[in-house]
């Protein structure tokens, strides 16, 4: 390694890089071209550009300006014949998968012979050889890794391992063959024929910027530095001095490039619970900030880096959005697998995926696809008009919901079926703007035909690209996408890739199995970034961590400065383990810390002022970086205790309850429910909260139903009512006996209800239901009919006498009479007794049961808590009037099917059982409906959660001023109309 003969300048992270180099630039008039720059990345150029632009003040010739790889590129071109191929990431995968292939020994074992599966770990193995070129460890050190690998690997990792140096020697050898190259490859062919005769005669070279080399770039920065008139430019810091080594300068000089100048930015420091409370905090300050601006425009010399590039989004939302677009520059990369195009492919090859054998597909992925705003966003042909789209799949999804226990269906099942057609065609000749309702039912066999059907054959890698491109620009231009944020970086980005996909060795390829190709997409997709390569340089920078290199802001906003992202180094996934790379010379997790370090104290100690964020909870903790800047602060200012330079970013969130909505009777009100038919459930629903009763049937309003994975435990109490019923059946008015009760009947039910819903198949979730269910049923016969029959003698036999039937009555108060109803699921006598039973798949009573003893009829406020459901007193009032029988002849029992154990204690009533206990119950009972029923009815009472007294006022009485609790304390808990009521 030689000395370098460049003239080395040290600059101190105060200094002004920028406008040191316009100083040293050669110009004839206002031409630069004759001078060389050359930077750690691209962004610098267009501040030097600036500076030029604004020292000049007119048009001018601007510097060469490269990054070194750009350079050795230029230089590359210019070797005589040297016109071949550069190899893309996914060329050289190509490569290596024949590569891979043909090893009798493969790199990775033998879990990787598919492309698909192959494709990222061939991403890696490709930058893991071009680091190992770049560093120039010789192929007989790499072939020495068999030996390090004894030492130092497991078994596993060996297997991985033990044909690195072959893949090695084959890749670069074909490379040649191909008359290809790859950058590293660039390098050394670059330093093999330097120097140029076109290269840099008279010409300024100016390298500035640089931190850390590896080793052919350090030869071409050698090489470059034998020129006359070459400037090196280095900020000094922590960790320089290795580069200096690396230069060939004496140690003792080196060691001066590490020794900076104190600094002393104001620095300070935010801690937050969680991201948006950063955001909250940084908001305040440039709004501050905003106020005091003249152009009302901030700074560009005021940055927000961003080191976690997941803040971009609440960042846009909360503080970038209501700013004029060419106020603000972002400059990084943002994965693409995180935008909501990449979701909207994700959820299209899911439903994809998922379908059955029989090319069925998954009714809940469909309905997360269709119901993705990219697709149910697609303008309606005629008016075109997004809204109509949205219609027509809600309006599909309706009748799924109606038809929800169909778990499979085939395309052509949707478009044909006749009750879906009916429906959308009902809805749609409601819509006066639509003059064709049948257009819907084209438009979505339309959509089909361009999202789904679209994958179902694919023949090769290349066709499948050009389908998505395809794709995405129907989405462009048939849906409202476009409209959304950064919508089209987004596609440019995914379309890139795509066109590589297209142009690379990999397009040729073929699946036998197309979720081959969904996988090649998610994987493909993992590694690409969005770039937002940002230029215009003025307003406020927004940038991540390494686009900041070499530059200097006047005020620096640091958000996510958490140890998992900075240095973060724990999420670096190299391919060759740290004990390999250590051997070899290669970077390691400690270079790439160090580098962090360094960059991260140029730009602080660069700033006048510093706003250092980071957040702390039970998952995070603050970088290193943040600890010695505070450990500095507090030796300097000698603080003892460090948590007083903290800032504790604050929410202003009242925890305290709103109050709910207090909601006036009108007389229509009033009259509505007057002539309103109750039922048992509609009393519950008031007691537990008279708003709630409110929503539910003055203003009809349901929670919306969804198709769910998971059977509802509402949908399993359908299925079992369903199958007792007809299992029942022919037993009705007869007295049942033990011989007649059929197991295999009941087998034939359950299976024949099952496959009547599910269709002929059962599988999934529903085949296991079905054994469930029949598991359960079968008990229930076993070990609880039979014994109900059993207790009674045959001169008192148990006869059903009504299944599923409605039974009504009606309930006077002073001035009107109340209509009422009841279902019960079965009425049966036992003897002389009257049954009124109702089923329940759950296994706990507690939500059906009285507490009298905590029930007091003067005081409102006890009802709801006591009384959970009014439903057996009801029944035995109603029955009562309905079968003309007194109320102590009659039972109401509920059935808790869903309880462990079944045997006859699953019969449970909310009444004692006999005498005067069930007879002062029925009594209380009878006089809170009395009152409810009147309650309700009062305009005087709103609907509320409680209320004052009426007349508490006037008669300034405190007894009576007191506040009436018509709600359960914890009504609110799992209420579905709480945003509605805003509590
Ligand atoms: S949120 Fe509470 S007060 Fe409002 S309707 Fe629901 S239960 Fe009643």
């Amino acid at each position: 390694m030689g000395g370098l003969q460049v003239k080395v300048i040290l600059l101190e992270p105060q200094d002004d890089l920028i406008s040191l180099i316009a100083s040293r630039l050669m110009k004839a008039e206002t031409d630069y071209s004759s001078n060389i720059v050359i930077f750690p990345e691209y962004r610098p150029g267009f501040y030097l550009r600036r500076f030029l632009a604004a020292q000049e003040k007119k048009s001018f010739v601007p510097p060469q300006i490269y990054t070194l790889d750009e350079l050795v590129n230029q230089l590359y071109r210019q070797i005589k014949g040297r016109a071949d191929h550069f190899l893309s990431d996914l060329d050289a995968v190509a490569l290596l998968f024949d590569l891979h292939r043909q090893s009798r020994s493969p790199l990775g074992g033998e879990s990787f012979q598919t492309l698909d599966r192959f494709l990222p770990w061939g991403i890696k193995i490709f930058a893991e050889l071009e680091t190992l070129k770049k560093a120039t460890v010789p192929p007989e050190k790499i072939a020495e890794i068999d030996l390090l690998i004894d030492e130092k690997l497991s078994t596993e990792s060996h297997l991985h391992f033990q044909s690195l140096s072959t893949i090695y020697r084959q890749f670069y050898e074909q490379l040649e063959k191909r008359k290809a190259s790859t950058l590293a490859s660039r390098y050394e062919k670059v330093i093999q024929h330097f120097p140029f005769e076109e290269f840099g005669e008279g010409e300024r070279v100016i390298i500035a910027g640089f931190f850390s080399l590896q080793e052919l770039e350090r030869q071409v920065i050698n090489l470059l530095g034998e020129k006359e008139n070459c400037d090196l430019i280095l900020i000094k810091g922590k960790g320089l001095g290795e580069l200096g080594l690396q230069l060939g300068f004496p140690a003792e000089e080196a060691v001066a490039w590490e020794e900076t100048k104190p600094s002393s930015p104001s620095l300070q420091f935010y801690l937050s619970p969680d991201t948006h409370g950063q955001i909250f905090a940084l908001n305040g300050l440039l709004k501050d900030k905003l106020k005091r601006c003249e152009r009302k425009m901030l700074p560009q010399k005021l940055v927000v880096v961003l080191p976690a590039v997941e803040t971009l989004f609440p960042l846009y939302q909360f503080i970038l959005s209501p700013l004029e677009e060419n106020d603000f520059n972002i400059s990084l990369g943002y994965p693409l697998s995180r935008t909501p195009l990449f979701s909207f492919f994700d959820k299209l090859f899911d439903l994809l995926q998922n379908a059955d054998e029989e090319g069925r597909l998954y009714l809940p992925d469909y309905l997360r696809f269709v119901l993705h705003p990219y697709v149910k966003n697609i303008f309606f042909p005629e008016p075109r008009r997004a809204d109509l789209t949205r219609i027509m799949f809600h309006t599909l999804e309706e009748e799924f919901l109606h038809q929800k226990n169909r778990s499979f269906w085939r395309l052509e099942e949707i478009e044909n079926d006749p009750a879906i057609q009916k429906r959308l065609l009902a809805r749609f000749s409601t819509l006066a703007e639509v003059k064709e309702p049948a257009i819907c039912l084209e438009h979505l066999k339309n959509i089909h035909n361009q999202t789904i059907r679209l994958f179902l054959r694919i023949e090769s890698i290349e066709e499948f690209g050009r389908k998505i491109i395809s794709l995405i620009e129907f989405i462009y231009h048939s849906t409202t996408a476009r409209q959304h944020f950064f919508f089209h970086r987004y596609a440019e980005a995914m379309v890139t890739r795509l066109e590589e996909l297209g142009r690379s060795q990999l397009s040729q390829f073929q699946f036998e199995q197309n979720f081959g190709y969904f996988n090649l997409f998610r994987n493909l997709m993992t590694e690409a970034r969005v770039p937002f390569p940002g230029t215009p340089l003025q307003g406020l920078q927004i940038l991540g961590f390494w686009e900041t290199r070499g530059l200097k802001f006047e005020e620096v906003f640091f958000l996510d400065l958490n140890e998992d992202v900075l240095p973060g180094t724990s999420k670096i996934d190299f391919l060759i383990p740290l004990a390999l790379r250590k051997q070899l010379g290669l970077p390691t997790y400690e270079d790439i810390e160090k580098k962090v370090e360094y960059y991260f104290n140029l730009l602080i100690n660069g700033a006048r002022q510093a706003h250092l964020f980071f957040v702390e909870n039970s998952e995070k903790e603050k970088s290193r970086l943040v600890e010695k800047l505070i450990w500095k602060k507090q030796k300097k200012e000698k603080i003892p205790d460090a948590s007083t330079l903290l800032r504790s970013v604050r929410y202003q969130i009242s925890l305290k309850p709103r109050k709910g909505r207090c909601i006036p009777k009108t007389q229509e009100i009033v009259d509505f429910f007057r002539n309103f038919r109750f039922s048992a459930s509609s009393l519950d629903l008031y007691l537990n909260c008279p708003l709630k009763f409110y929503y539910a049937y003055a203003l009809n309003l349901r929670e919306k139903e969804e198709i769910s994975e998971a059977m509802e435990p509402r949908d399993v109490g359908l299925l079992v009512h369903r199958i007792l019923e007809n299992y029942y059946q022919p037993y009705l008015n007869q007295p049942l006996t033990l011989a007649g009760l059929d197991l295999n009947r009941l087998e034939r039910i359950t299976s024949s209800v099952f496959r009547e819903i599910f269709g002929p198949t059962l599988s999934g979730n529903a085949l296991l239901m079905y054994h469930q269910v029949l598991r359960h049923l079968k008990d229930f016969i076993l070990r609880y009919q039979e014994p109900i029959i059993r207790n009674h003698r045959p001169e008192n036999p148990v006869t059903i006498i009504g299944l599923e039937k409605e039974i009504e009555g009606d309930w006077l108060v002073p001035d009107h009479r109340f209509a009422f109803v009841a279902r019960v699921d079965r009425l049966e006598m036992r003897g002389k007794k009257l049954y009124l039973l109702d089923y329940k798949t759950a296994a706990s009573e507690a939500n059906y049961s009285i507490n009298f003893k905590k029930l007091n009829l003067e005081d409102r406020s006890s009802w709801p808590e006591a009384i959970h459901s009014l439903q057996i007193p009801l029944y035995v009032f109603i029955a009562s009037q309905a079968f003309r029988r007194p109320p102590h002849e009659i039972e109401g029992k509920l059935l808790f099917l869903g309880k462990n154990r079944i045997d006859p204690s699953i019969e449970y009533s909310t009444l004692a059982e006999d005498g005067e206990g069930r007879e002062f119950q029925l009594k209380t009972i009878a006089e809170v409906i009395n009152r409810l029923l009147v309650e309700i009815t009062n305009p005087q009472i709103p609907f509320a959660e409680e209320m004052r007294l009426p007349g508490a006022e006037e008669k300034k009485d405190s007894s009576r001023t007191k506040i009436v609790r018509l709600a359960a304390r914890k009504a609110c808990e799992y209420c579905s109309f709480l945003d509605l009521c805003g509590r």
